[in-house]
């Protein structure tokens, strides 16, 4: 939203771009749509509409005006450009990453990342015929070394969970650059409340919308955004999706019918969203609105709290350590104060302290004892719920890892991931020690 030549400040977009009430009912309140399907004025209208000469809504699969706000909103707080809802993170991730290396291309990810993003790389792309390659996020001559001619995209978290290992953006962002591709970063962690990942140089971002952005831990849904920073036309043979005339679209490049503003989001819209059909409801496209409106608000409690949560954490005895980036001791500690100066990223882990031998039952066992006297915190494989939540990552979300890919992401049998929420934070470590005592030595 600008208004003559002012840009307005993410509080206030947060709840107004997209969005000017008006006719036929003027809600002040962003309307649901809840149809499968739009009339069309015309037959006319519809011919313009399916060639996509014309904007205009058609079926919901393929968008909603509740769904389009939502777009707005989370590009305008972004920084600029386009996006594309869709139902899900996963989805998300699936559509932006086959978008651009579904020919059979070649992806360089981090090794840290979310356990649905492991499965998606690491088995269904390589049935599909797409190669990921992992490497170290902070290996930056992996990330170098690991591209091939035929990489298309690379893939990083902004703050990795479990163990919060903080992306140095604007470092893996110039390797993608020099290799001529764009740096997608899974923003979900971070949030455009607390990173505004354009200025670090990431060039298309993707969200999980069902934890922060919605917030209240209620509804699942997605979103690509194309920031309209990273220049496909430098080499579009490398981009054939853009670049080549489609029978589908006239035979006209989206390239040449969309611009730089528009093509990456229309290809997503229209191809993959379109054929592999993971809509986002309207309903749930409304709840995600809701949710945008207290980002920074909500954002700011998390933060705060998770801090000191952690602070307690890291000084009591029945903790081994605790993984937070705003403690001083973290590794990531100066990237995180450089590049979160609003507040670190609400969800850590830290490991119970346990004898040196201990195997995995032995650690599985005494993570066991303490969550289940855990009475506030809830045993969720969830994260950015507005409730504080726990869970044992090694045998919960990241169960199926090999040993040698649990070590990649820092992650140990005696681990657990906190998501701190918008309790009383006293409440909350109360119920921590309460717990820590009870449960006592492994
Ligand atoms: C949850 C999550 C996803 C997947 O999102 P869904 O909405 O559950 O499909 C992707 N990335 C991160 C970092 C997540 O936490």
């Amino acid at each position: 939203m600008t208004s003559a030549g002012h840009s307005y400040s993410p509080a206030t977009l947060q709840l107004h771009a997209g969005y000017t009430p008006g006719t036929p009912h003027n809600s002040v309140a962003t309307p649901i749509y809840q149809t499968s399907a739009y009339q069309f004025a015309s037959l006319e209208d519809a011919r313009e509409m399916f060639a996509l000469r014309k904007a205009g809504n058609i079926y919901s699969r393929n968008g909603t005006p509740t769904q389009a706000i939502f777009e707005k909103r989370l590009a305008a707080l972004e920084g600029g450009g386009s996006a594309a809802a869709v139902g899900s993170g996963q989805a998300a991730t699936t559509v932006a990453s086959l978008a651009l290396a579904g020919r059979g291309g070649h992806i360089v990810a981090s090794s840290s990342l979310y356990g649905g993003t492991v499965d998606l790389f690491d088995d269904t792309f390589r049935d599909l015929g797409i190669d990921v390659t992992f490497v170290d996020p902070d290996d930056l001559a992996a990330w170098r070394d690991a591209v091939r001619p035929t990489t298309r995209l690379l893939f990083a978290e902004t703050v990795a969970n479990p163990i919060a290992q903080v992306l140095d953006i604007r470092a893996v962002a110039d390797i993608a650059h020099d290799a001529g591709v764009p740096l997608v970063v899974d923003n979900t962690v971070g949030t455009p409340a607390l990173i505004r990942v354009k200025d670090h140089g990431a060039d298309i971002v993707v969200h999980s919308a069902t934890k922060f952005i919605g917030g209240h831990g209620t509804s699942l849904g997605g979103a690509v955004i194309d920031l309209g920073t990273f220049d496909f036309a430098a080499e579009p043979e490398r981009w054939p999706g853009l670049f080549e005339p489609h029978w589908r679209f006239g035979d006209v490049p989206l390239w040449e019918a969309f611009g730089r503003e528009g093509a990456f989001t229309t290809l997503l819209k229209s191809k993959y969203i379109a054929d592999l059909g993971p809509a986002l409801s309207p309903f749930n496209a409304f709840q995600l609105l809701e949710g945008l409106e207290t980002l920074d608000l909500r954002m700011a409690r998390h933060t705060a709290s998770a801090l000191q949560v952690a602070t307690f954490l890291d000084e009591h005895p029945g903790v081994r350590v605790v993984h937070h980036p705003g403690l001083a001791t973290n590794r990531y500690h100066a990237s995180a104060q450089r590049q979160y100066p609003k507040g670190i990223p609400s969800v850590f882990a830290f490991e119970l302290a346990q004898p040196d031998d201990a195997d995995a039952e032995e650690s599985f066992a005494h993570a066991a004892r303490f969550i289940d006297r855990l009475d506030v915190v809830k045993l969720v494989a969830n994260i950015g719920d507005a409730r504080t939540l726990v869970c044992h990552p090694a045998s919960m979300t990241h169960n199926h890892m090999t040993p040698a890919q649990l070590a990649a992401a820092g992650i140990t049998w005696a681990t657990l991931r906190l998501s701190v929420g918008l309790e009383d934070p006293d409440d909350l470590v109360a119920d921590l020690a309460r717990a820590l005592d009870e449960t006592g030595a492994g």
